[in-house]
């Protein structure tokens, strides 16, 4: 590790994925910043260092949106994130961090994330907007946007670290600590190897799998789990539609009542269901909750009993009196889905198909029912629910509010949303935050308290909520 001169002091970077690499880019800028503002040298004052337990940063973000990288979306609003109040405050600082360090123009609040592309813009990332908002770099790999992170470090003096992995934060003595030993006023750095290494300030971005063991058990943490995964079934209907994707709708059922739905993709898997709707419920989903697919979702209820007697009246034309059920839905769905939605119904394919029974037979492709287990694969899961509490955490700073100089950004924190970029946009929203923020505790300068208008205080954030 290079050595601080006299007077420099240490902001630990903990995880080189997306909030941490863009914690790391902003800190530095903004320690250029208030050194030019000082007449001094760049990098003088603040010595940020990131510590990375893989060999390299920015792995995770290679295996996001299937190597594309979904990085954003262009419609974001506080309802999209679960703790959507302290993402709402989170956004309107992020607004002025961005602005401050001529990143991008001070915009009207209603513009909600707009900093954040104002601050890829800044670093060179061209995208561009696919179905539902999703934004993807133009060049169609996610390796871009590691390539803008990575290349701003280098350019601003970040010392990267990798294949040293943290095991655990210390607070100063008496500041929360783990254990009492006394290590004056800065932070201690537990390595994985059994050394030690100390910092000013820390910010602790290492991802929600290993959220809990990071910080001392005195902070409150909501349990993780990890959920945007496949979910586990009764397997007997999904087995026999392994691999098929339908579009369709996708309704999270407890106790008969609806708790989410989703449209968009549904992929059966011989476990289970799959696909981004699911995904989706997976974030709400429990044990014994059914899912509901909806393979018409274009037809209202009230449409299908005559929309199943004008598609017989037209295949008796051709069919005559030789219709089976396997023919009346040939074209309709793939004979396979075909086959096995009429089997629930109690109808035989080869079966002569009666006019009286072809609602009973369109309905069941509106309610095909799955009972679910859990989540399939954990591994699959692309964020985990859980992290420590908001409620210990400014938005304004994303500081411990009882540990100043200690920040978290990303999963570490209990806030998580659906597929669609809006994860990623809190890892670099929360990233920016507690990157400036660190700096400004470190060189004292003004340390963000919230804003008036905040949307903690009631007020209207993100334009629509
Ligand atoms: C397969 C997949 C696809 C996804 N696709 C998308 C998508 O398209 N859009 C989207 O918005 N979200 C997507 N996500 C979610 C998104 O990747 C995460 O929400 C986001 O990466 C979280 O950022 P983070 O910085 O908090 O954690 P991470 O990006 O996971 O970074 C944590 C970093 O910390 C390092 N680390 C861990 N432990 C230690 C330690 N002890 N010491 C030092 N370093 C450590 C890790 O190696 C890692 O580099 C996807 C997730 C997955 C798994």
């Amino acid at each position: 590790m290079r050595e601080s001169g006299v007077g420099m002091k240490t902001l630990a970077i903990i995880g080189g994925g997306a909030a941490g690499l863009t914690a790391a880019v902003v800190a530095s800028l903004s320690v250029r910043k208030a050194r030019l503002g000082e007449g001094g040298s760049a990098l003088e004052g603040v010595h940020v260092v990131l510590y990375e337990a893989d060999e390299r940063v920015g792995r995770s973000i290679l295996a996001t949106g299937n190597g594309r990288c979904n990085f954003s979306n262009s419609d974001i609003s506080q309802g999209d994130f679960r703790n959507g109040a302290f993402v709402a405050d989170a956004v309107m600082v992020l607004e002025d961090v961005v602005s401050e360090l001529d990143l991008g123009k001070k915009r009207p609040r209603y513009v909600y994330g707009q900093a954040v592309h104002d601050f890829f813009a800044a670093l060179g990332l061209e995208w561009r907007e696919e179905g539902e908002g999703r934004l993807y770099p133009r060049s169609g790999r996610a390796s871009s946007v590691l390539d803008v992170l990575r290349g701003a470090c280098d350019a601003l003096g970040v010392e990267l670290r990798c294949g040293l992995a943290v095991e655990a934060v210390e607070p100063p003595a008496g500041l929360a600590s783990k254990t009492t030993r006394d290590r004056g006023s800065r932070f201690t750095l537990k390595m994985a190897d059994g050394s030690f290494e100390r910092a000013d300030a820390v910010i602790v971005a290492c991802g929600g799998s290993v959220a809990r063991a990071m910080l001392p058990d005195s902070f409150l943490f909501v349990e993780t789990t990890p959920v945007l995964g496949p979910l586990a079934t009764d397997a007997r209907v999904a087995r026999q539609l392994d691999n098929i994707r339908v579009r369709g709708t996708a309704r999270l059922m407890r106790n008969e009542a609806q708790v989410a739905c989703e449209e968009g993709e549904v992929l059966f898997r011989k476990y289970g269901l799959s696909g981004i709707a699911v995904f989706n419920l997976s974030r709400d989903a429990q044990p014994g909750d059914v899912v509901e697919v909806d393979l018409l979702p274009g037809l209202r209820d009230c449409d299908v009993e005559p929309y199943a007697f004008s598609r017989f009246k037209a295949l008796t034309k051709i069919y005559g009196h030789g219709l089976t059920c396997g023919a009346y839905l040939r074209g309709f769905v793939l004979p396979q889905v075909a086959r096995v939605v009429l089997k629930e119904v109690g109808f035989d394919e080869d079966a002569k198909c009666l006019k009286a029974d072809v609602p009973e037979i369109m309905r069941a492709f509106k309610r095909l029912r799955f009972t679910v287990e859990g989540i399939a694969d954990a591994r699959q899961c692309q964020v985990h629910r859980g992290g420590f509490s908001v409620e210990t955490f400014s938005p304004c700073t994303m500081e411990a509010l009882k540990v100043p100089g200690l920040f978290a950004a990303g999963e570490m924190l209990d806030v998580d949303a659906a597929c669609g970029g809006y994860n990623l946009h809190w890892a670099w929203t929360s990233g920016i935050i507690a990157g400036s923020s660190a700096v400004a505790r470190l060189t004292g300068g003004e340390v963000r308290s919230f804003p008036a208008s905040s949307a903690s205080a009631g007020a209207l954030v993100g334009g629509e909520e």
